[in-house]
């Protein structure tokens, strides 16, 4: 049985989501233990790390300075006095027997997430909670065929924990939302976002509902997505899935269902009935930890801009289109790259141009990151200067300036006029280039002077190679249609 559009438009879909992101700490998060993703297995696991009998856990500030970081950024509440728990639980890679994490006092509660919806539309996704908590380390399933292998090193290693309310209403929403968090943690440096790594993992929570139904349907839990774009199918799968089961009249149960990727299809793993009694108690090994109002305010004032208040901003105050300010603000060094150009111009139009142009399709080229790019943003915003003073064309600037500054460090002026580049506006020497070019071609300047405009191209061709490019473009072709009709 396929799903109908019909019987699809029947039903809403519920979607909340938990993502858990690790942190970019150095150690982990109550040991010194390293925090290092690819070094040689189970090499960063002290006793404590371990769990050994007798040795006690030490809280990593930066992970709390983290937690925060991404609460002032949602605009939750950040909780003034907490404590952690332990939530009880046995399995291979989880030596300790249990995780500490935080129940019920997470470090922020409430705030939101602003995303776009299916029509583009600003939407707010609530947040119920952002929490602390531990990794568990890894077991290994596919190297050696008759054992599970554990790798140790990323027990213990910071996580936190943010759950969503079930604001979320479709499968792109969710993959909206899922963007937007990744890009807020890489602009907070609290996560380096990479999901195929596993440093950013979601799990998606899917009920669905007749239209009118007062209530929410039973919800089933998705894991084992490692990209956005996973997500997005494993939810619409989910639907799809429920849907069918309820137009045969089956039952939905509470269930945690894994995706797989190759299928494409989520599978039964289990049941609410089988789900464990954690047996959440206050962890007796750590201190509560207070939060100041002081504390806080200092890290508000070292927060780094935010992409949504960036697009904003280069929407409504540099009137730039929302499809520039999307890209601008998707990664933060381009952003700041952006920033510093700005700094020094405000032909905004321009410095977007070259940006997401000239300087972007070099860094494609070459597949390097911004912090890498050769040119600093202050050349970038001279070139600019130079181009609308009219001393050079985009052309020039694009084709021949730009290549030598990826070289040189000097200012576009100073290698122009090396160069012999400065644009000629003199009209009475563009003139006499424009009699030699008719001149020349004679049935060309016939034919144009009959009204054949298409010839233009040609004719400024010529006077662009006479010139060797300096020519400038704008007046010479207001001189060449004025020359033709006297
Ligand atoms: P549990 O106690 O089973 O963990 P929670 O109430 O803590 O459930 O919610 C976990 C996640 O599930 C949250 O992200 C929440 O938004 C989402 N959620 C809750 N109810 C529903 C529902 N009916 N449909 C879809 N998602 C839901
Ligand atoms: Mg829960």
């Amino acid at each position: 049985m396929t799903l109908s559009k019909e019987i699809r438009d029947k039903y809403q879909a519920i979607i909340g989501l938990e993502v858990h992101a690790q942190m970019l700490t150095a150690s982990k998060a109550y040991s010194n233990d390293k925090n290092e993703y690819g070094s040689k297995p189970n090499t960063n696991v002290s006793v404590i790390t371990l769990g050994h009998p007798g040795t006690l856990p030490k809280m990593n500030r930066k992970t709390i300075d983290y937690a925060i970081k991404m609460g002032i950024a949602c605009r939750c509440d950040i909780s003034e006095f907490q404590h952690f728990a332990r939530k009880n639980y046995f399995y291979p890679d989880l030596p300790k027997g249990y995780q500490i994490t935080q129940d019920t006092t997470p470090i922020c509660s409430g705030g939101s997430v602003l995303i776009k919806d299916d029509e583009g539309k600003e939407k707010e996704i609530g947040l119920t909670r952002i929490h602390m908590e531990e990794d568990a380390g890894k077991s290994i399933h596919d190297i050696d065929p008759f054992n599970t292998l554990i790798d140790l090193n990323r027990a213990g290693v910071p996580l936190i924990e943010i759950v969503s309310e079930p604001d979320i209403r479709t499968s792109t929403e969710a993959y909206n939302y899922l963007s937007e968090i990744r890009k807020l943690v890489r602009y907070l440096d609290i996560c380096d976002g990479n999901m195929e790594e596993g440093s950013l993992r979601c799990d998606a929570n899917v009920s669905v509902m007749l239209k009118d139904a007062g209530e929410f349907g039973v919800k089933v839990e998705v894991k084992n997505m490692n990209s956005i774009r996973n997500v997005q199918r494993a939810i619409e799968h989910e639907i799809e899935r429920q849907i069918l089961a309820i137009e045969k009249g089956e039952k939905i149960y509470q269930e945690t269902r894994n995706f797989n990727a190759l299928t494409g299809e989520t599978v039964a793993m289990r049941t609410k009935e089988a789900a464990m009694d954690y047996r959440y108690f206050p962890e007796p090994d750590l201190q509560p930890i207070k939060v100041t109002q002081e504390h806080i305010q200092r890290i508000t004032a070292d927060m780094p801009p935010l992409p949504n208040e960036l697009f904003k901003k280069y929407v409504n105050e540099l009137g730039l289109s929302e499809y520039d300010a999307g890209i601008l603000t998707d990664q933060k060094h381009i952003a700041l790259y952006f920033e510093d150009i700005i700094a020094h111009t405000d032909n905004y139009k321009a410095a977007a141009n070259w940006l997401m142009g000239d300087v972007k399709s070099y860094l494609n080229e070459k597949a390097i990151d911004i912090r890498e790019f050769p040119i600093t943003a202050q050349r970038i915003a001279e070139l600019i200067v130079l181009i609308d003073s009219g001393k050079v064309s985009n052309n020039l600037a694009s084709q021949k300036l730009f290549p030598v500054m990826l070289l040189e460090d000097a200012s576009p002026l100073s290698l122009a006029e090396k160069n012999d580049w400065i644009q000629d506006s003199n009209e009475d020497s563009i003139k006499g280039l424009i009699e030699e070019v008719f001149a020349e071609n004679p049935d060309e300047f016939e034919r144009f002077k009959a009204g054949e405009k298409k010839l233009m191209g040609f004719l400024m061709g010529q006077l662009m190679k006479k010139s060797k490019g300096k020519a400038d473009p704008k007046s010479a072709s207001k001189l060449i249609n004025e020359m033709v009709e006297s």
